[in-house]
């Protein structure tokens, strides 16, 4: 078939309803040049084993897609899951991103009705409850009536939730807000999900709107810095947002005030996973590993900073192939180094998926190592 008519139908001249629509950017795509270096360090292949789960497998059927393939629920196992993990991209010689691409194509898949049921259930959450967890009960719940009517109406600084921190581990949210009241900090009005699972599996335009609500909360608070505790809240509040916020991880904030924290030395040897939407995305490395060392021993993991390993949570992977996710969880267990009290991350959803791998070591947020030095 020429291409023309690929782009404008099928052979017989009838539309098809399904055709992906062409907004990939091909030149991204063509950037692969199938050498397979991606092979070796794609977490989903090495625990699935399929070359559609790899790297490669991706981008090539993604190729098919822009060149005429019809988008079909055959594609998804392999598009749907990717955990966006981005060391791929970190590795790729010849400069593709596919994370990037991977993201683009299931946003393309959604405009044409192929979707997970999963990714239909994550969604209607997030859509009808403002949250990914379909939850039903105040946001703020973790504080009580009086808390929440002494918050202040107007600050430069905001602690944004997260979806995790609110219901999962509320008692994370209540040590982070409780550390950054200190500051001034206040949280917003009316705070939704935001949007983070959403745009990893590609209902864009819902995401657009969830997005729109916070900015709009945020502008309400007068806020201009964003303090997050999620990789997740930080990276889409950091990049996908369409305004310019100062965004700014726990780790960081934690960092920048250690003199006014005034933390205890701990007896403590504890190893750090390096969330990949914090470290690899953004390159955060450092700031946990001050706060860290500011408390107590670090021990590095085998894989580190931008080789830290994905702990299987991201991308809609955990929710749709949960599997597969918590084999990768058990693989990046296996990079613990001997002999140390916690493995601690800065992410919920590392926090979780590690959790439920089960190893033999307790896996904390930065936040709970941060109370224990302060109490
Ligand atoms: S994505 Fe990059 S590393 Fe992977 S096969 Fe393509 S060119 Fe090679
Ligand atoms: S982002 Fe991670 S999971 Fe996705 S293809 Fe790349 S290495 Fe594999």
């Amino acid at each position: 078939m020429k291409n023309e008519e690929r782009k404008n139908g099928n052979e017989t001249g009838e539309k098809n309803s399904k055709e992906l629509p062409f907004e990939i950017d091909r030149r991204s795509v063509y950037k692969c040049v199938q050498c397979g270096t991606c092979r070796s360090v794609c977490p989903v292949f090495d625990a699935v084993g399929w070359e559609s789960a790899n790297t490669r497998g991706r981008m090539l059927i993604i190729k098919s897609l822009l060149e005429g393939r019809p988008p079909s629920e055959d594609v998804l196992p392999s598009l749907a899951s990717c955990t966006t993990c981005g060391i791929c991209a970190a590795k790729c010689p010849a400069g593709a991103n596919p994370p990037e691409v991977v993201e683009a194509a299931r946003a393309q898949l959604v405009k044409c009705g192929v979707t997970t049921e999963a990714q239909e259930n994550l969604k209607s959450a997030v859509i009808t409850y403002g949250n990914s967890f379909g939850e039903t009960k105040d946001r703020k719940h973790w504080l009580s009536e009086t808390e929440r009517s002494k918050l202040p109406e107007k600050s430069g600084y905001v602690y944004f939730v997260g979806c995790f921190d609110s219901y999962r581990y509320p008692e994370f949210a209540k040590k982070t807000f409780g550390i950054l009241q200190r500051f001034g900090v206040t949280l917003l009005p009316d705070e939704q999900c935001c949007a983070s699972p959403l745009l990893r599996t590609g209902f864009k335009e819902d995401a657009e709107k969830v997005m729109k609500h916070n900015l709009d909360q945020i502008k309400k608070v007068g806020a201009h810095t964003i303090i997050t505790s999620c990789a997740g809240c930080y990276t889409t509040l950091k990049n996908n947002y369409p305004e310019e916020l100062r965004v700014i991880s726990l780790p960081e904030f934690l960092a920048e005030h250690l003199e006014e924290l005034n933390l205890k030395k701990l007896d403590l040897t504890v190893t750090y996973h390096d969330p990949c939407h914090l470290g690899r995305h953004n390159k955060v490395y450092d700031a946990p590993r001050k706060v860290i060392q500011a408390i107590c021993t670090l021990k590095e993991m085998k894989n580190i900073k931008e080789n830290a390993r994905c702990c299987g949570g991201g991308g809609g992977v955990r929710i749709g192939y949960p599997d597969i996710s918590l084999e990768l969880a058990r693989n990046r267990l296996q990079d613990v180094p001997e002999s140390v009290d916690y493995i601690v991350t800065s992410c919920p959803l590392c926090v979780r998926n590690l959790r439920d791998a089960g190893g033999d070591i307790e896996v904390i947020d930065i936040v709970e190592l941060v109370a224990m030095a302060i109490e």
